[in-house]
């Protein structure tokens, strides 16, 4: 019998332009951001997070969208662009979540408390991973993912995401994975979160 047990939860959907995902290193900006005037048709990808249950500790990787995005479970422009505190970013990706399926209300509907949650892990700072993070008292961020974040500021990031919040950064510790970087979670190599570098510049 497995040891752990993984929950994927949809958290709603972001929708981009498909430069956005997939222009790979020469992904074009001004067509990422729909400002282009040939324009493709955009397409709309699932917002997951996941909740990992081992047998004494519960994780959880990445946040998705905060129900602020959506206050009524449907797409919204004034208030997504309020819950981002961007309104570049509305160009960018619209991001919808439906009623009773943000992380925190799905995790609720599991008989968990989110304050029963060992780790918050965000993968990256875009806002479709990490503006969901105050529905969750702290989390945790590679530094390299945060110090990137801090150099994009306005473009792609908004501190309010995370300000106020304990945000624990931690440095890579251990070398597994494509680029030889990795962080033993739990200190004994049982979860290894693997740097995968790409999306953003780390
Ligand atoms: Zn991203």
């Amino acid at each position: 019998m497995s040891e752990y047990k993984v929950h994927i939860i949809n958290t709603g959907k972001v929708r981009i332009e498909p430069e956005l995902a997939f222009g790979g290193d020469h992904c074009s900006t001004p067509k990422a951001a729909s400002f282009s005037i040939k324009k493709s048709p955009k397409i709309s990808l699932p917002v997951n997070v996941f909740l990992l249950e081992t047998l004494d500790k519960l994780i959880l990787l990445d946040t998705g969208w905060d129900r602020s995005m959506s206050p009524n479970g449907v797409f919204d422009k004034k208030t997504q662009i309020k819950s981002l505190g961007s309104s570049l970013l509305y160009h960018v990706n619209q991001g919808v979540v439906p009623k009773g399926m943000t992380a925190s209300e799905q995790v609720d509907k599991l008989g968990i408390k989110s304050s029963d949650i060992d780790y918050v892990v965000i993968s990256h700072l875009d806002c479709d991973h990490a503006d969901g993070l105050r529905q969750f008292k702290d989390a945790m961020v590679a530094r390299s993912e945060y110090e990137y974040a801090k150099k994009h500021l306005y473009i792609r990031f908004k501190k309010k995401w995370w300000d106020g919040m304990d945000l624990n950064l931690y440095d890579w510790n251990d070398n597994q994975g494509p680029f030889g970087r990795s962080y033993d979670l739990l200190g004994d190599k049982s979860i290894e979160l693997i740097n995968i570098q790409g999306h953003t510049a780390e």
